[in-house]
């Protein structure tokens, strides 16, 4: 019977049972023990992974699969028909890539492909990641593929970018009918106010009904407050929000507001001084106008709302790059439990001056928003009793 190779092999090199030379090559008899645990290591690691392991020849010719790799080819159709892997990768590459992977991966790159197999028995697809890499095999130049099945993965993420896709249009949809819904009601509720405010001069009306008049005007406005507060919320969620920089001057600016609520000041015999800390008139600088009159009327609103004596100072300056703006009152002020929450969506502090329905509690959630909207920061300070001040920064661009 003719002896295997590896017999003479052993004999040869000292190990085996009729060895010539046992016991005169106790260091390459370690080294080769160390050699083959450390190939079966190499084939345990081979087989107990879940991913699947090929080195085939330049040519495609298998030269050694993993248990894992014999699966997945049992399962797919084009792999299980084959002896010649690199015919299956060339058909599922576009035909003009395939020269240009071959070369990267043979000049020592590796090469990550995403492939699709048909499923065997059905029309599924199976999706593999498959990682292709040089090797040295016996002294021949090979390649080793490292496939792994993605087709949960790929499924999840076309799910996944399905829902997104659907959560957007319905983002964009409630966004439209937010603001169609707006304009439909605003357009009979300008009628309801305009016709209460003609009814109103109606000569030798009773107080009664002046009264009545008067209620159904207050709500109305509430009404339409609301629908706007709802709308702006609705936009800076919706991401629709945008900033619109111009030049604006902040004199200007600030007297605008000034001449606007100074009657409902003296009303209610309150003063508003303006500060000037920087030389306003001379000075433009690059702001979303509308955003920032909508902030301060926000803040100037609520402080003319809580303050019943004193002032309200409201100001502007310059620090670290940023603008500064601030608006002071004397008011009721606010308790340090509170102070946290003001910001935060439909927060209202309970207290004896608001009536309830008396404001949304949204006023300054998007005033916060809006501020951020902007990169900037807004912050409170406040003492029960004595008054609160509320601060916003945005960056200071001049032109
Ligand atoms: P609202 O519509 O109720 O005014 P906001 O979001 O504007 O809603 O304000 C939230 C709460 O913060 C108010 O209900 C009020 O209790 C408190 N607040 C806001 N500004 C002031 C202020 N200047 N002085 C005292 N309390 C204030």
């Amino acid at each position: 019977m003719k002896k295997s190779w590896e017999e003479d092999r052993n004999k040869i090199i000292g190990m085996g049972d009729n060895s010539f030379k046992k016991s005169y090559y106790p260091e390459l008899q370690n080294k080769i023990k160390e050699l083959e645990a450390a190939n079966q290591n190499l084939n345990t690691i081979f087989n107990c992974t879940t991913d699947c392991f090929v080195i085939h020849d330049i040519e495609g010719q298998i030269l050694m699969s993993n248990k894992q790799c014999k699966k997945l080819f049992e399962n797919c159709t084009q792999l299980n028909e084959t002896n010649n892997i690199l015919e299956i990768i060339n058909k599922s590459i576009s035909t003009s890539n395939i020269n240009n992977i071959w070369n990267y991966v043979l000049h020592g790159n590796t090469e990550i492909l995403q492939l699709a197999f048909k499923q065997k028995g059905n029309k599924n697809k199976i999706f593999i990641e498959c990682s292709l890499s040089k090797i040295i095999w016996y002294d021949k130049t090979a390649i080793l593929e490292v496939m792994r099945d993605i087709t949960n993965q790929v499924y999840y993420e076309f799910e996944l970018k399905q829902a997104k896709e659907k959560a957007e249009e319905s983002d964009r949809l409630k966004t439209a009918f937010l603001a169609n819904l707006s304009h439909e009601i605003r357009t009979p509720m300008n009628g309801i106010l305009g016709f209460t405010d003609l009814l109103s001069h109606v000569d030798g009306l009773q107080d009664e009904a002046k009264a009545y008049i008067t209620i159904i005007q207050n709500n109305s406005e509430r009404l339409l407050n609301l629908i706007g507060e709802l709308i702006d919320i609705s936009k800076i969620e919706s991401g629709v929000m945008t900033l619109n920089l111009e030049p604006v001057n902040l004199a200007e600016l600030l007297n605008k507001l000034y001449v606007i609520f100074n009657n409902q000041a003296i009303s209610k015999k309150i003063d508003i001084v303006l500060s000037n800390e920087i030389d306003y008139y001379n000075y433009s600088v690059l702001i979303d106008k509308v955003k920032i009159e909508q902030i301060l009327t926000n803040l100037i609103n609520n402080a003319l709302k809580f303050t019943f004596k004193g002032h309200i100072n409201i100001g502007c300056k310059t620090k670290n790059n940023k603008l500064i703006f601030w608006v002071k009152d004397t008011g009721i002020g606010i308790s340090k439990e509170s102070i946290k929450l003001v910001f935060n969506r439909f927060y209202q502090v309970k207290n004896s001056v608001t009536e309830p329905g008396d404001g949304s509690g949204l006023g300054l959630a998007i005033t916060k928003a809006l501020v951020e909207l902007m990169n900037g920061e807004i912050w409170v300070e406040s003492e029960i009793g004595k008054g609160s001040v509320f601060w916003f920064s945005i960056p200071h661009i001049t032109e």
